[in-house]
């Protein structure tokens, strides 16, 4: 692994981009410090850059980090996010963002889902993010995948380890005709049947927050780190892009959730390298 200027990355190549914006979060923020203490945790001492599938990140050329997105608030940062994307998009690379939270899916995914059409997404989260608004805000972490489905920028979105439906974002599920998988049916030899190309949005609170306590949302009766890995693992169709959002440093307790997103980095990584 580089670090490279995005003028010098090759189609082909992964590029890991922070993109620290939280002002879209709700009863906390603290997510947008979240893309450097990730990195910190993936070149700690006490581990290896080596994926469980045998793809060492160390060496591997393609896959290049570019630093952060210095953004501005509002709309504009939106436009930053999307213009940093497209530079990516346009020249054949692969984004792998850090967040923020997870109200930059949204303009990652105008980006994505007018590249491939009908884009297969599979978003794991404890909560839908289906709300039409969150207190007035259309672009809060609540919502992106609201937006995403009302534009048509997934062809297909799997929302796994769900525990959070409430009678409106049920409606909105039916609305979109997203597929909801709840926590509590959780089964790991699961087929998605994934007919092509998949965007992965992974929000740290979909384990349990006995795994990852640095969270701004503490939803208990997630996922464990192992369940999340065995289903990145098991994706048999190539991964375009991937998203890590929602870790909260200022909720952590000694590094363990930046040492877990770090874990899901290499995974992530090591299957889009492959
Ligand atoms: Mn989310
Ligand atoms: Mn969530």
């Amino acid at each position: 692994m580089k670090t490279k200027q995005p003028a010098h990355l090759k189609p082909g190549d992964i590029a890991i981009l922070g993109v620290p914006s939280d002002e879209n979060s709700s009863f906390m923020f603290g997510s947008a410090k979240a893309p450097p203490l990730i990195r910190k945790a993936l070149h700690c001492g006490s581990s290896n850059l080596f994926s469980e599938l045998g793809v060492d990140l160390e060496t591997a050329d393609r896959l290049q980090d570019i630093g952060d997105l210095e953004l501005k608030n509002g709309t504009e940062g939106f436009g930053q996010i999307v213009a940093g994307i497209s530079d990516l998009i346009s020249n054949g690379v692969k984004p792998l963002v850090l967040g923020g939270d997870h109200a930059i899916t949204y303009p990652i995914m105008k980006v994505m889902g007018a590249k491939y059409k009908q884009l297969n997404v599979l978003h794991f989260d404890a909560h839908p993010d289906l709300y039409d608004h969150y207190e007035g805000n259309k672009l809060a972490h609540g919502c992106p995948f609201a937006r995403i489905m009302e534009e048509k920028l997934a062809g297909r979105l799997v929302q796994l380890g769900i525990r959070t439906l409430n009678d409106h974002q049920k409606e909105q599920s039916v609305r979109f005709n997203t597929e909801i998988i709840e926590a509590r049916d959780i089964d790991l030899n699961i087929n998605f049947n994934f007919d092509g190309p998949l965007y992965v949005s992974l929000d740290m609170d979909v384990l349990d927050p006995a795994f990852a306590p640095g969270i701004s949302h503490h939803e208990p009766g997630g996922l464990s780190v192992r369940e999340v890995l065995t289903i990145i693992q098991n994706i048999e169709v190539p991964i375009i892009g991937a998203d890590i959002v929602e870790y909260n440093p200022d909720r952590d307790i000694n590094d363990m959730t930046a040492m877990v997103a770090a874990k899901f980095l290499k995974e992530l990584a090591g299957k889009m390298l492959t």
